[in-house]
C-alpha cells in the first residue's frame, strides 16, 4: 500500500482516497488486515514510563519520616562510639533495621497499590467501529491498519489519522492536538492547502467527536499519526494524593511532632533521674521512633486500592482513589432513566397510526385483538419507512448467522420492530442529508430521494414535532390536522407515557427540489403526521431495592431524564422513586419539574427546590431536561454543600460529570468523552452498581479507621512503662527495640487485614458521612488510647509485675538490667502486648458489632496476621537472634495462661462496652462530628 501523507490525502476526492490507500468502501478484507499488521504494527503508542523502580524505593530511604529514623540511628552509633556499651549500637542497627523494614513494606504496598489501579485501567479496552469484508464490526483500537473504514460516531476519541469520506453534522474537538478548544467543522470535501490540523476532512487519533458521526480512512497508525509524534502521551493516573491521604500525612506530621515532643521530656526526665547524657538522649530517640507511625500512609493507600478493586469486582471502576472515599460520602445521586434505572433494551409495543392503538406481538400487529394483514398495514407505508429511514441504527449479520442492530437504543429499537415485521425487504431509499438529532432540540430529520422526489422525514419528542404539523395522514391521503386531531394525538401520547412508554411523533413532508440546503427552518415545516410509536424499556431487577437502600443509608436520589414528565413518573413509580399515587402517605405530591421550568427558576429557588423540607417527602424528579439544565442542578446541589455523584452517557453530559463530586460515566452506552471526564465508570451501567460502589466506598473509611484504632492502642502500653519509670521508682518494663518489635513487626500484618474487612452489615444504615469529618476523631481516640490502650497496658504491666513477684521479686528490690530475671520480665510485657493486640484485632473489627456475631472465621487475612503476630512472638522469645536483637529470654509457659486470659478480659468488656452503647442507643464513630 502506498504510504500517503495528511497533505496527500485531503487533496483527494472521497473516492480516489479509497483506491490511493488500497482499499474499498465496503473495507479491507482479512487477508489484507492481517498483511498489514505485520507490515505497520499495532495501532499503540508505547506509554511513557514512569519513575524507575530503583529510585522509587529509594525515594523510600529519603521522606521526612525517614530522615528523622536516620537521625536517631546516626545519635545511636555517636553514642557509642564515645560512650560504649549499653547496647546503643544494637539499637542503632535495630533502627537502620527498622528503616530497611519499613522502606521495603510502604514500597511493596505502594506498588501494589499502583498495580491495582493500571489493571482496573486495562479493564476497559478501548474499542473502534470499521467496516471490514463488508461487515461493521467492532475491533479493538490497537487492531486498525491503515486502509481500515472507520464509522465514527457521536462522542468518539478518534483512533487514528484518517481521511474523511462521509461527514453528517460531524464536528470535533482537537484540543489535545491544538489546544484549542472551540469544535471544528468536518467535511468530506477536497482540499487543497493548509495546515494539516486545520483541514476539514482529516480527523486525528486522540481527538474526539462532539457532534454528528461519518466515516473515514485510516492513513496513519501509532507512532506515525499527528499524536504520536507529538508523543506526549498522558497517562491519566492520577498521582495526586486523595483527601484521605493527606488527612493522613497531616496526622502522621501531628503525630511526629508530638513524638518528638515526648522523647524531649523523657529526655529531660532521664538526666533530671541522673542518667547520662547518651543513656536519657537514647531513651527520647527509643519513644520518638516508637512513636512515628511510619506506616500510616502506605496502609491507607492500600486499603484504598483495595477498595477499588473490590469495586471493580462489583462493576464499578474507579479511577482516582480519591472517588474511592469521596463515594463514601455521597449525599445525592443524580440519576439518567434509559440504561441506568432500565435495561437500556428497548423494544417498540405500540403504534398509533391512523386513530387506532397497533400492538406489536411476536412479529404480528394487532388492533383490539384482531390480527392486522400485511395488506392491510401497507397503507402505513409512509410511517414504517419513516421508522426504517430517520434512522441510523445498523443490523449487520454475525458469523453465526443472526443479525444484530447496533446504535443508538430508541433507533435500534424501531430498526428491529422494522425487520421482525418485515419491513427491511424493499430497496433503500437514497439518503440526501439529515440533521442529527440533539437533546435541545429533541428531534432529527432526514432527507431521501424515493420515485423522483424528495421526502423528509422528522422523529422526535411529541411536543417538540405537533407543533411541526399542520397536516395528518388518514387512511389514504393526508387531511388537515385540526385542533381536535391535534388534541387526539396529545391525548394518546399521555396515555402511553402513563403507562411509562418513550413516545415519538414521525412525520414527513415532500422537498420542492433546490432545497439541497438542508437547514431546520426550511426543512422542518408544514409536515404531515403519520403516527406515534411507544417503546417500553423494563427497569433493571436490582434497581427496587438499591432505591431501597438509598433511602436507608440517607442517599437522596433524584431521576433526571430527557424524556417525558409522564413517563418519568410512571419510570419512577416501577422503581420505587415515587409512589403509586400522585400524593404521598404524608400528603405531599411528587414534583415533576420540567427543563423548561428551570430556566425560568433563579438559583435560590432552584436551591429552595432541591432542599428536602421535611423526612420522607419525595424527592423531585426532573424531566425533559437538556445537559445544561442538569448542569445546573449539579451545581446548586454543589452550592447547598451536598457530595454529588451524576452519571451521564453523552458528549454534552461532560460538563456535568466533570462538576460533580463523582461523575459516572456508562460503561456500555457511554461516549468515549464521557468515560474520559468521569471519575467512576459502571461497567453494567446499573443503577444498583452505584449503590454498591458507595458501600464499598464506606467501607473503605470504615477500616481504615479501624487499623488506625488497632496501631493507636498498641501506644499506651509501650509508653505507659516509660511514664512509671520516669515518675516513680518502677523498673522499666519494656525495652525501645521491643517496642520496634510490635509496631514494625506483629501490629503490621493484623493492621494489613482490618484494611481488608468486608463491607461491615449495617454500613448503609447510617447517613453518609460529614465530608468534613476527620479521621482522628475524639470517638476513636478515646477508644484506642483511654479504653483499648488502658486495658492493653493493664494486661503488659500485670504480666510484668506478676512474673517479678512470682521469682521472689519484691517492690523497691534492685533489678540489674542485665539480669536474667530483668530480661524475662520485660519479655513477659512484650508478650503482653502481644497478646491483647491478638484480642484488640478482634475487637476492632467493629467498633460497634459484636465479634461473636461477625464470625471468627468471616476475615481469613486476620486469622493469618494473628499467625504472623505469634510466629514473631515465639521466635523472639525462644531464638537467640531474638534475644541478641531485643534483649528477650526465654519465658515459662505457665505465664501465657494469665497473658491469654487478660486478652481474654479486653474482648469481653470490649463486648460489654459495645453492648451498652447499643443498649443506649449511641451512635459510635460514623455520626461522631469533630476531630482534632
Ligand atoms: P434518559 O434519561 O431516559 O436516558 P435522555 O436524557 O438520554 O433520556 P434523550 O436521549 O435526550 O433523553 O431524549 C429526549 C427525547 O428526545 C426522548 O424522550 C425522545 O422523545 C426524543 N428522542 C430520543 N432519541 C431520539 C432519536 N434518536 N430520534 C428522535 N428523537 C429522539
Amino acid at each position: 500500500m502506498p504510504e500517503l501523507t495528511a497533505l496527500e490525502v485531503c487533496r483527494l476526492a472521497p473516492s480516489q482516497v479509497y483506491r490511493a490507500l488500497a482499499t474499498t468502501p465496503q473495507g479491507l478484507a482479512s487477508d489484507d488486515v492481517r498483511r498489514r499488521t505485520l507490515r505497520y504494527g499495532p495501532n499503540s503508542l508505547q506509554a511513557l514510563h514512569g519513575m524507575p523502580l530503583i529510585s522509587r524505593f529509594a525515594r523510600q530511604f529519603t521522606h521526612f519520616l525517614a530522615l528523622l529514623l536516620w537521625l536517631a540511628a546516626g545519635l545511636a552509633f555517636l553514642a557509642d562510639a564515645l560512650h560504649s556499651g549499653e547496647g546503643m549500637a544494637t539499637l542503632g542497627w535495630a533502627i537502620l533495621g527498622v528503616i530497611l523494614i519499613n522502606a521495603i513494606f510502604a514500597f511493596l504496598q505502594e506498588y501494589k497499590a499502583e498495580r491495582a489501579v493500571q489493571a482496573l485501567r486495562s479493564m476497559l479496552p478501548a474499542q473502534a467501529w470499521v467496516l471490514r469484508d463488508g461487515q461493521q464490526q467492532q475491533i479493538a483500537r490497537s487492531e486498525l491498519v491503515p486502509g481500515d473504514v472507520l464509522v465514527l460516531e457521536e462522542g468518539e476519541q478518534i483512533p487514528a489519522d484518517a481521511r474523511l469520506t462521509e461527514a453528517v453534522g460531524m464536528r470535533v474537538d482537537n484540543s489535545s492536538l491544538t489546544g484549542e478548544s472551540k469544535p471544528q467543522r468536518r467535511s468530506a470535501d477536497p482540499i487543497t492547502d493548509g495546515h494539516p490540523l486545520d483541514i476539514a476532512n482529516l480527523a486525528f487519533a486522540g481527538t474526539t467527536v462532539l457532534s454528528g458521526h461519518g466515516q473515514g480512512v485510516v492513513f496513519a497508525t501509532g507512532l506515525n499519526t499527528e499524536f504520536g509524534k507529538i508523543a506526549h502521551l498522558t497517562t491519566t493516573v492520577h498521582t495526586g494524593l486523595s483527601p484521605l491521604q493527606q488527612e493522613i500525612v497531616k496526622v502522621t506530621h501531628l503525630v511526629a511532632a508530638l513524638s518528638f515532643l515526648m522523647g524531649l521530656v523523657f529526655f529531660i526526665i532521664g538526666l533530671g533521674m541522673g542518667l547520662s547524657f547518651w543513656t536519657s538522649a537514647i531513651f527520647g530517640i527509643g519513644i520518638i521512633v516508637a512513636n512515628v507511625p511510619e506506616g500510616l500512609l502506605p496502609t491507607v493507600t492500600l486499603a484504598l486500592a483495595i477498595g477499588s478493586q473490590r469495586m471493580a469486582a462489583r462493576k464499578a471502576l474507579v479511577k482516582h482513589l480519591a472517588s474511592v472515599e469521596t463515594l463514601g460520602c455521597t449525599t445525592v445521586i443524580c440519576t439518567d432513566k434509559t440504561g441506568t434505572l432500565t435495561e437500556n433494551r428497548m423494544r417498540l409495543d405500540r403504534l398509533y397510526v391512523d386513530d387506532l392503538v397497533v400492538e406489536s406481538r411476536e412479529g404480528c400487529l394487532f388492533t383490539r385483538n384482531r390480527l392486522i394483514t400485511a395488506p392491510e398495514s401497507e397503507r402505513w407505508r409512509p410511517l414504517f419507512d419513516a421508522i426504517v429511514h430517520c434512522n441510523n441504527a445498523k443490523r449487520t449479520r454475525h458469523p453465526d448467522g443472526r443479525s444484530r442492530t447496533t446504535g443508538d437504543p430508541t433507533e435500534t429499537a424501531l430498526l428491529d420492530f422494522a425487520a421482525d415485521h418485515g419491513l427491511l425487504h424493499r430497496p433503500p431509499l437514497r439518503r440526501m442529508g439529515e440533521i442529527p438529532f440533539d437533546a435541545d432540540r429533541k428531534r432529527m430529520t432526514t432527507l431521501h430521494w424515493s420515485e423522483g422526489r424528495l421526502l423528509a422525514f422528522t422523529k422526535g419528542a411529541p411536543e417538540s414535532v405537533l407543533p411541526l404539523c399542520t397536516r395528518q395522514q388518514g387512511s389514504s391521503t393526508p387531511a388537515e390536522l385540526t385542533v381536535d386531531g391535534r388534541k387526539k394525538v396529545l391525548a394518546q401520547s399521555q396515555a402511553f407515557a402513563q403507562q411509562a412508554y418513550r413516545v415519538l411523533a414521525v412525520a414527513m413532508r415532500e422537498v420542492e427540489r433546490g432545497v439541497e440546503q438542508l437547514d431546520a427552518d426550511t426543512v422542518e415545516q408544514g409536515l404531515t403526521f403519520l403516527g406515534l410509536v411507544a417503546m417500553m424499556d423494563p427497569p433493571h431487577r436490582e434497581v427496587p431495592d438499591a432505591i431501597k437502600q438509598c433511602r436507608r443509608a440517607g442517599v437522596r436520589v433524584m431521576m433526571i431524564t430527557g424524556d417525558h414528565p409522564l413517563t418519568a413518573l410512571a419510570v419512577a413509580r416501577k422503581v420505587g422513586l415515587a409512589p403509586e399515587t400522585t400524593a404521598t402517605p404524608l400528603g405531599h405530591f411528587v414534583p415533576v419539574i420540567e427543563g423548561a421550568h428551570i430556566d425560568t427558576f433563579s438559583d435560590d429557588q432552584l436551591r429552595q427546590l432541591l432542599t428536602p423540607t421535611t423526612p420522607g417527602e419525595p424527592d423531585p424528579i426532573f424531566a425533559r431536561m437538556a445537559p445544561r439544565h442538569k448542569m445546573r442542578i449539579v451545581s446548586a446541589l454543589k452550592d447547598m454543600r451536598e457530595v454529588v455523584a451524576v452519571t451521564g452517557d453523552g458528549v454534552n453530559d461532560a460538563p456535568a460529570l466533570k462538576t460533580a463530586d463523582i461523575g459516572i460515566a456508562m460503561g456500555i452506552a457511554g461516549t468515549d468523552v464521557a468515560k474520559e471526564t468521569a471519575s467512576m465508570i459502571l461497567l453494567d451501567d446499573n443503577f444498583a452498581t452505584i449503590v454498591h460502589a458507595i458501600e464499598e466506598g464506606r467501607a473503605v473509611y470504615t477500616n481504615i479507621r479501624k487499623f488506625v484504632t488497632y496501631v493507636l492502642a498498641s501506644n499506651i502500653p509501650e509508653i505507659v512503662p516509660y511514664l512509671g519509670f520516669g515518675l516513680s521508682s518502677m523498673p522499666l518494663a519494656l525495652t525501645i527495640p521491643q517496642i520496634l518489635a510490635v509496631d514494625l513487626g506483629t501490629d503490621m500484618v493484623p493492621a494489613l487485614a482490618l484494611a481488608a474487612e468486608p463491607p461491615e452489615g449495617g454500613v448503609m444504615d447510617d447517613p453518609p458521612r460529614p465530608r468534613t469529618e476527620r479521621l482522628l476523631s475524639w470517638d476513636v481516640l478515646l477508644r484506642a488510647y483511654a479504653f483499648l490502650g488502658l486495658i492493653e497496658a493493664g494486661i503488659a504491666m500485670g504480666g510484668f509485675f506478676l512474673y517479678l513477684y512470682s521469682q521472689g521479686w519484691s517492690w523497691g528490690a534492685p533489678l540489674d538490667w542485665a539480669s536474667p530475671l530483668y530480661k524475662e520480665a520485660t519479655t513477659v510485657t512484650f508478650a503482653g502486648i502481644v497478646a491483647a493486640q491478638v484480642a484488640n484485632v478482634f475487637a476492632c473489627r467493629s467498633d460497634r458489632i459484636s465479634t461473636f456475631r461477625l464470625g471468627w472465621f468471616s476475615n481469613p487475612l486476620i486469622l493469618a496476621g494473628i499467625a504472623v503476630e505469634l510466629t514473631i512472638l515465639l521466635v523472639m522469645t525462644y531464638s537467640p537472634v531474638g534475644h541478641l536483637v531485643l534483649g528477650t529470654a526465654s519465658l515459662p509457659a505457665w505465664i501465657f495462661g494469665p497473658l491469654a486470659l487478660g486478652a481474654v478480659g479486653l474482648l469481653l468488656a470490649d463486648e460489654l462496652q459495645k453492648f451498652v452503647r447499643g443498649r443506649m442507643g449511641a451512635r459510635l464513630p460514623l455520626q461522631a462530628g469533630g476531630g482534632i
